[in-house]
């Protein structure tokens, strides 16, 4: 395949990623953004093969290679839960960063991969390679954290060194020393020194970087290392002067720098804030009071029979689901009952939080899955106002996201992060097995409210009863 038609295919893919990015921003588009990033990337693919760069001995190389990392990442998706999704996610990040070191490395250590340049073109080529080493080694340690704390295997709470911040001005100051040194060394050896020493620094700086950030603010995190990996794919498209490795980086990385943005700000969240860590903890499973603020009340269980009946009763219902949901996989059961409540003439909303579950739209996967209508899906902003006019308010394994303490109690880590109203609804019901808190490890006072139930039990077993008791 000649170079003129391998960019025809390069800006055919480029099209498509972008097409699969808009398609992506709405469930109902979703499926049709997925099939055109499936076929931009095998677009990509196969022309890079073809294309004039990969010699024909090299073929078969790349064959065995795709067959060993397709599997794997076959076999993958199939056993990953769902809610082990954003574990997977941090996991291939780091993948791409740990590929963009190697890239690095290869290309510093080739020496075709610098001939005939000049003096300034060998110049930028290995800032090139020392930029991309560097972002890719924070990407690849980072996210290897970020993948420990998500699973379980780190636990949740921030570490916090004293002087980290000095720390990390003087790791940066190393760095830059050792990039000045790498740009003036004439043979390999001698800048193997400064890009190994700037590497490991970079490995490190992305474990701490990390390990000092708490549980609440992991989802940020995970969007954070997203928009790495794309930079890290873009510098990586830099350094083989691959046009559309660097679009297609760019494209991740700042799209992941905007759903950082856009997750800060459901969290109430200062960008620079979650960088700097120390929020949240290890997401408890103790019920912890929270700043000034005891919760006080009485709480009162409710059975799946009188749950049935709140809701035969109702005109308006809004159901708001969160992790336990998705622990319980409860959402065809979910989508039975909603079908059953709406058959009756009673309006049935679902309210999704930005940061529902573990990851961005967790919530609207699974909803879609259990083929729940798009257009009863509603965002936390479109319906926060019409609690009042609303009877029964069903909270399905959800905590952090209803907790009224980050509008009551400014001493609570979670103050300010804004929050569905349900306890203005005229009854809340809040299905979970225990008092246990949420992920950011914070007590909850909504269920100590006069207006609450609580529903104990795994979600999936009651939401049953539920479904057995509106049947009957
Ligand atoms: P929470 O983690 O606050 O609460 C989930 C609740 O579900 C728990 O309190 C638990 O209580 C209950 N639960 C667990 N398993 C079951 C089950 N089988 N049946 C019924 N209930 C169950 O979840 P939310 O969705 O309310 O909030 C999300 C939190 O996660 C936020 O703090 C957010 O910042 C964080 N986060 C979000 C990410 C994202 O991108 N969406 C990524 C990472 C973290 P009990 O044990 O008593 O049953």
């Amino acid at each position: 395949m000649s170079e003129s038609l391998v960019t025809v295919f390069y800006i055919g893919a480029t099209i498509l990623f972008i097409l699969s990015l808009g398609g992506l921003s709405h469930p109902e588009t979703s499926r049709r953004g997925n099939l055109y990033g499936m076929i931009g990337m095998a677009l990509a693919v196969l022309a890079t093969i073809l294309g004039p760069r990969v010699t024909m001995a090299g073929v078969p190389w790349i064959i065995v290679a795709m067959v060993v990392g397709g599997s794997i990442g076959i076999y993958a998706a199939r056993v990953v839960k769902m809610t082990q999704m954003p574990e997977l996610v941090a996991l291939m990040h780091s993948l791409v960063g740990l590929a963009a070191c190697l890239v690095g490395f290869a290309n510093y250590i080739d020496p075709a991969a610098a001939s005939g340049l000049t003096s300034t073109e060998k110049h930028i080529h290995e800032m090139e390679i020392y930029v991309g080493i560097l972002i890719g080694a924070v990407t690849f340690s980072g996210s290897i954290i970020a993948f420990g704390k998500l699973s379980g295997k780190i636990g949740g709470k921030p570490l916090l060194l004293p002087a980290r911040h000095w720390m990390n001005l003087l790791g940066l100051l190393v760095v830059i020393y050792f990039g000045w040194h790498f740009l003036h060394t004439e043979t390999v050896g001698a800048g193997m020194v400064g890009l190994t020493v700037m590497t490991v620094i970079a490995l490190l700086f992305g474990i701490h970087m990390v390990m000092a950030i708490g549980g609440a603010d992991m989802p940020v995190v995970v969007s954070m290392l997203n928009s790495y990996s794309g930079w890290a794919a873009a510098a990586t498209g830099f350094m083989l002067s691959n046009d559309l490795l660097i679009v297609t980086g760019a494209l991740v990385g700042s799209s992941g720098a905007i759903l950082s943005y856009i997750m800060c700000r459901a969290m109430n969240r200062n960008f620079i804030s979650v960088i700097a860590g120390g929020f949240g903890t290890g997401g408890g499973t103790v019920a912890v009071a929270s700043g000034d603020a005891q919760p006080v009340g009485e709480v009162v269980p409710i059975s799946a029979v009188e749950t049935a009946e709140l809701l035969r009763e109702a005109r308006n219902v809004i159901i708001v689901p969160g992790y336990g949901m998705a622990v319980a996989q409860a959402q065809h059961t979910v989508c039975e009952i909603t079908k059953l409540l709406r058959e009756k003439g009673i309006n049935v909303r679902f309210g999704i939080h930005p940061v529902a579950g573990r990851m961005p739209g967790h919530m609207n996967v699974l909803l879609a899955e259990a083929k729940v209508p798009y257009d009863i899906v509603f965002e936390m902003d479109e319906l926060n106002e019409d609690f009042p006019d609303t009877d029964v308010a069903m909270v399905i394994g959800a905590n952090d996201i209803v907790n009224p303490a980050a509008q009551d109690d400014p001493n609570s880590p979670i103050a300010g992060m804004p929050v569905l109203e349900v306890w203005k609804a005229k009854t809340s019901i809040v299905m979970k097995r225990s008092m246990a808190s949420g992920y950011a490890g914070v007590d909850n006072p909504l269920f100590y409210k006069e207006n609450n139930r609580m529903l104990f039990g795994d979600a999936k077993k009651m939401l049953d009863e539920v479904f057995i008791a509106l049947k009957s």
